[in-house]
This record gives C-alpha cells, sequence and structure tokens, in this order.
C-alpha cells in the first residue's frame, strides 16, 4: 500500500495549533507505519516568516512524544518545507506552485495533491479560488481539499461558504473532517448494529425504548473564549458531532459501505428530524445552560473567562429531545446532552430496550452502552437469576472495554481520517447534504432560543448541567442512564 501513496500535502495555517497538535503527529504515525514512505512531502504555509530549517524543528517538536528515534523524526521532518504566504496575494500562490512542482519532481508524487485548509473558514473560498486560478491544482494526479470545522455559522452561510468552495472544487475533491467519525468506536457502533443479529432484529421502534447520547467535557473553554462566545455548544458540538452519532445510530443499513450508500441513509435520517417542539418556554425539547462558578468555588464561572463577555448568553452545555419521523422511529425518543465543566470527560451512548411484555419479573429494562472516548468498550446489561430459592433477579453486565495498551495502538481519528483522504475514501467524511440538513435543524432551535426572553439557566461547573436537563427526561417518565 505504502508505495502507492504518493503525495504532496499543502497546509494552509501551518504554524497553527491544530497543525502541531494533530496533523503532524497523525503524519508522523502514517510514516512510522509506512502508509507514507519517501515519495511524500509536505508544505507548511501560513503568515509567519520561517526558514525550513526553524519549521522541521517545529515539526520534530510536535512529534518528540511518539517519534521512535532522533534520526527517525528527522528523517521524517526533511520532507517538510516552509513558504511564508498571505492567503490572499496572488503572487505567492505562484511561488507556491513553483515549490509544489519542484517537490512534484523531487519526491516523484505524480501530480497528488492534497490541500489542508487548517484555518480560518472566512478564507476557505479565497484560498480555493487561487489553488485553481493560479493552477495549483494539477492535471495528473488526484486533487483533495480538506476542510475543518467550523463549516458555516448557519444554514445560510454553510451554503454560501459550499458555493464558494464549489466553484473551484467539486463535492467528490471535499473532505470535511468531522474528527468523531474518525474515532474507532463511533465507527464501531456500524459492526455493532448491522453484524450481529441480535442487534439487527432488535434495533427499532417495537423493541427499543429510547437511546441517550451525551457528549460531555470537563474543561471549560480554556483559551478559546473568544471563539467559543460566538459559537456555544449547540454549534460547536450538536450541529456536527452530535448529529452524526444520532445518524450513525438510527440510519437504515447501508447497501453497502461505499460513500454513496453511507451518505444517502445518514441524510435519510436527518431530513426525518422533526422540528423540535420549543412552544412551551418553560420546558422547551431543546435546552441550553451556562456554567456558573463550581459549588466549592474553585472553579470560575464562563462569564469570568478570559475573552468571554461578562454578560455573555452563549450556551455551554444543551440537552435535547429529537423525534425521527419516520416508521422505523417515530416513537423513539433520542435524547442527547453535551457541554463543558460538567463533572467528568466522556462520549458514550445508552441504548434503553423496553421492558418485556410478560410480567413475571420486575426487571430492569436491559440496555447497551457503546463507549466512544476517552474510556472505549461495550457493555450490555441483562437480567439475570439471583442464586438461590425464588426468581428475584440480579443485574448481569457483560463488558468488555478495551485496555489502555489497546487503545494507545489503535490509530488515532485524525491518522484514520488522513489516511482516508490518501487513498481517496470519502465514507468517514461530512458530505454536504449532512451538513445542511443538520444546520436547518440546529437553526430552529437557535431562532427559538433567541425569541423567548427566558434568561439561560445556570449550572454549578463541576456538576451534569442545569436542573432542566434532568426535567427533559422526568416528564417522558424516564432517567439519564448515566448519572456521575
Ligand atoms: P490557529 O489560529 O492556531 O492557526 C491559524 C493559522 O492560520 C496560523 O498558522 C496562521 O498563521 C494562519 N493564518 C491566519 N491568517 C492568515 C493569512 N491571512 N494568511 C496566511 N495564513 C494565515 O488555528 P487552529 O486552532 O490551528 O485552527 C485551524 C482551523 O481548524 C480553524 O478553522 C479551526 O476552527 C479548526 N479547528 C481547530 C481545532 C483545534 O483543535 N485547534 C479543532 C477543530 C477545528
Amino acid at each position: 500500500m505504502s508505495q502507492k501513496n504518493k503525495a504532496l500535502f499543502i497546509i494552509f495555517g501551518g504554524t497553527g495549533d491544530l497543525a502541531q497538535r494533530k496533523l503532524y503527529p497523525a503524519l508522523y504515525r502514517l510514516y512510522k507505519k509506512e502508509y507514507l514512505s519517501e515519495h511524500f512531502a509536505v508544505i507548511g504555509t501560513a503568515r509567519r516568516e520561517w526558514s525550513d530549517e526553524y519549521y522541521q524543528d517545529v515539526v520534530r517538536d510536535a512529534i518528540q512524544d511518539i517519534a521512535d528515534s532522533d534520526d527517525h523524526a528527522k528523517a521524517f521532518a526533511s520532507h517538510f518545507r516552509y513558504q511564508s504566504h498571505n492567503v490572499k496575494d496572488t503572487e505567492h500562490y505562484h511561488t507556491l506552485k513553483r515549490l509544489a512542482d519542484s517537490l512534484d519532481e523531487e519526491y516523484q508524487l505524480e501530480g497528488n495533491r492534497i490541500f489542508y485548509l487548517s484555518m480560518s473558514p472566512s478564507f476557505f473560498g479565497t484560498i480555493t479560488s487561487h489553488l485553481k486560478e493560479q493552477k495549483l491544482v494539477t492535471d495528473n494526479g488526484f486533487n483533495r481539499v480538506v476542510i475543518e470545522k467550523p463549516f458555516g455559522t448557519d444554514y445560510e452561510s454553510s451554503k454560501e461558504l459550499n458555493d464558494e468552495i464549489n466553484a473551484s472544487f467539486d463535492e467528490d475533491q471535499l473532505y470535511r473532517i468531522d474528527h468523531y467519525l474518525g474515532k474507532e468506536m463511533v465507527q464501531t457502533i456500524l459492526a455493532l448494529r448491522f453484524a450481529n443479529r441480535l442487534f439487527t432484529d432488535s434495533w427499532n421502534a417495537s423493541s427499543i425504548d429510547n437511546i441517550q447520547i451525551t457528549l460531555s467535557e470537563d474543561l471549560g473553554v480554556e483559551e478559546r473564549g473568544e471563539y467559543y462566545d460566538k459559537t456555544g455548544a449547540l454549534k460547536d458540538m450538536v450541529q456536527n458531532h452530535v448529529m452524526q452519532v444520532v445518524a450513525l445510530l438510527t440510519m437504515n443499513p447501508p447497501k453497502s459501505f461505499t460513500m454513496e450508500d453511507v451518505r444517502d441513509q445518514k441524510i435519510h435520517i436527518l431530513k426525518a428530524l422533526k422540528e423540535p417542539d420549543m412552544s412551551d418556554v418553560s420546558s422547551p425539547e431543546f435546552i441550553r445552560g451556562q456554567y456558573a462558578e463550581s459549588e466549592d468555588g474553585s472553579l470560575i464561572a464562563y462569564r469570568e473567562e478570559d475573552k468571554v463577555d461578562t454578560e455573555s448568553m452563549t450556551d455551554t452545555f444543551v440537552a435535547g429531545k429529537l423525534t425521527i419521523n419516520t416508521d422505523e422511529w417515530r416513537d423513539v425518543p433520542v435524547y442527547i446532552r453535551t457541554g463543558k465543566r460538567l463533572k467528568e470527560k466522556m462520549s458514550r451512548v445508552d441504548v434503553v430496550w423496553k421492558k418485556t411484555d410478560n410480567e413475571l419479573f420486575d426487571e430492569s429494562p436491559t440496555h447497551l452502552t457503546i463507549h466512544l472516548g476517552p474510556k472505549e468498550g461495550v457493555e450490555l446489561f441483562l437480567n439475570d437469576k439471583k442464586i438461590g430459592p425464588g426468581m428475584d433477579l440480579t443485574p448481569l453486565p457483560l463488558r468488555s472495554l478495551r485496555s489502555e495498551e489497546t487503545i494507545e495502538q489503535s490509530p488515532e481519528a485524525y491518522e484514520k481520517l488522513i489516511l482516508d483522504v490518501l487513498i481517496g475514501d470519502e465514507t468517514h467524511f461530512a458530505h454536504w447534504g449532512e451538513v445542511a440538513e443538520s444546520w436547518k435543524f440546529v437553526d430552529a432551535i437557535k431562532k427559538a432560543w433567541k425569541e423567548s426572553d427566558q434568561p439561560i439557566p445556570l449550572y454549578p461547573a463541576n456538576s451534569m448541567g442545569p436542573k432542566e436537563a434532568f426535567d427533559l427526561l422526568e416528564k417522558d417518565g424516564r432517567k439519564w442512564v448515566w448519572n456521575p
């Protein structure tokens, strides 16, 4: 495989946080596993004036914890060149093209190019049109564009952004990263659902009572206050990651794992989402929250964070009830919650079955927990007979959690996704139709919150969100399975 993976990566935003924290380590892991060999090169570009030597030092620093040896890190970093570049300056694209063409020849890359836009989306349209106009796009190899979130700030802006990019690149050349889709355990959802008769036969409205998705973070906004205060949890987490997980949990089996088949099934679900009922302002189907100081005073309130408006109404927490208007799912609520400064960092799915129809036992409903991260694995909770006389029940947890070593050795999301870009597999990326439907859904919630004159509910840092998040399930006679 390695010999086939020939490509020049041009990373816009090569000095940035994402490049250093995620992209260089991911590229190094691919190099270590020989998915990348001698035939690859990277041009990092950003505004700063850096020399190649300095850039290569930065790349080596970024991989120091995972490098096999100094020599191996040096050999890897020798494939990197730096080009100072202002994305708005046409002349710079000519310089970039000369460098790209010479690296193509030096490393025999056969015209394959991956343009990685690791910068503010406000530049995406400018960059992609210059790439086309100044002929950085080759005729002989593949040309792929990788885009980071956020893809727009609402449906309108995402459509505008998409139209701008589509003026120069087709949808099948675009790889919109949603790093959740690169997570091993998120991909595992499809295997669990579609490779086990136990689940294929009962993963439906006649057997399942409800599904719960929690993506909780224990950290606050850290140094991202400026970005986050304009964004909030609904746009930062629900529009992309949560909606993708919802689609994977409820989509019909695709005919195959090709991009087209998977995308069609996901879009079918996203299009069928009922607009949430927000008419009862005191208990709408989507509620928001913002963290206040922790009860013990050790964690500050969101509004006290650096670069956050002291009167901010930004949501640092969202919980909601989704209804999927299809015959398969109409009666099965999907409850979601995500937020910052919650008790624990955890991404998990809980699928709760209905009780049996017989009245022989006072049983607890069977449930399946899929741990997406940082804990990874699956737990199925059944009912067992208590040893001894009578027919009393006792819980029977069947647990398969991945060891730290296994997790450590599993490919990381960016590594998997960059490899997919290299081999041209678009299955695990967010396609325009999915992005568009998710924005429409999220826009309706945002609009309702804006129009309501309700204050944003506060929750103490280091809790599991505001009371309203618990009421949401209680009024349906349910509760969150995970309640740390
Ligand atoms: P960053 O601010 O650390 O880096 C931005 C990069 O863009 C820098 O290299 C900067 O020099 C360059 N740049 C800015 N203006 C420029 C111009 N006019 N011409 C040329 N270069 C210019 O940002 P980041 O955290 O690395 O994020 C990059 C993108 O990835 C953003 O769209 C962000 O939303 C997204 N993203 C980041 C993360 C993350 O963990 N950092 C996670 C998800 C998505």
